[in-house]
């Protein structure tokens, strides 16, 4: 999608809940595709290569996970789920899968859009991308490996800084606590989470102005952390 509107598909067998998705994204100048089953969807996604995807994890055929799986073996299209709120380990494997976020059942036409355009945007970025990053006080130059506060270098220690890199790699994405150990500490490290609290603590003390109410180093409850630009 380079210029015009960015269409969205919509996969969800649920008539009025597709209704809402769908009038939502039309006001905020998305076009739409729909379609009510994962083989569905999948074909359309390969037809229509669109620049977003909406997916119910409960689909009539396959379960969204499957989904996820196939798609993501040729698009790296960014993947926002519904899900409900008593699935909540079919989200965290979701997300586990190469899914970017989430919204719980039910939610709101503010929230959904929220989602929508930081995806969108990230995904925009994506094709512009820079290793410079700026947020609050804090630059980070991803080229030069180097961590600045206010002008001053800071110090991260190695661990520190490929956590706050993947985070900012994943700039508005939920990363679970699974992924984020995967990929710092690598495998072997998976079920060790207390690490990955320590770690992002030091983190928060270091590039927060507040570290106990965290503006860009967010906890996603039960689920993992995100980075907000
Ligand atoms: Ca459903």
């Amino acid at each position: 999608m380079t210029t015009g509107k960015d269409t969205v598909l919509v996969v969800e067998d649920e008539h009025s809940i597709r209704r809402f998705v769908c009038d939502a994204l039309h006001r905020e100048g998305c076009a739409t595709l729909e379609a009510e089953s994962v083989s569905s969807g999948l074909s359309l996604a390969a037809a229509e290569n669109p620049a977003l995807v909406i997916l119910d994890l409960g689909l009539p055929d396959a379960s969204g996970i499957e989904f996820i799986r196939t798609l993501r073996d040729w698009s790296q299209v960014p993947i926002l789920i519904l899900s409900a709120r008593t699935a909540e380990s079919d989200k965290v494997s979701a997300l586990d899968h190469g899914a970017d976020d989430y919204l719980t059942k039910p939610f709101g036409v503010a929230e959904l859009l929220a989602r929508v355009r930081a995806l969108l945007r990230r995904q925009h970025q994506a094709e512009t991308a820079t290793p410079v990053r700026r947020f609050g006080d804090i630059e980070v130059d991803l080229s030069r490996r180097l961590v600045q506060r206010a002008g001053t270098p800071l110090h991260l220690t190695q661990l520190e800084y490929r956590l706050l890199a993947t985070l900012l790699a994943n700039d508005g994405k939920v990363l679970t606590h699974r992924q984020l150990l995967l990929e710092v500490w690598g495998p072997g490290h998976a079920q060790q989470g207390h690490y990955l609290k320590v770690y992002v603590n030091r983190l928060r003390q270091k590039l927060e102005s507040n570290p106990t109410q965290p503006q860009f180093l967010l906890t996603e409850t039960g689920v993992g952390y995100r980075f907000q630009s």
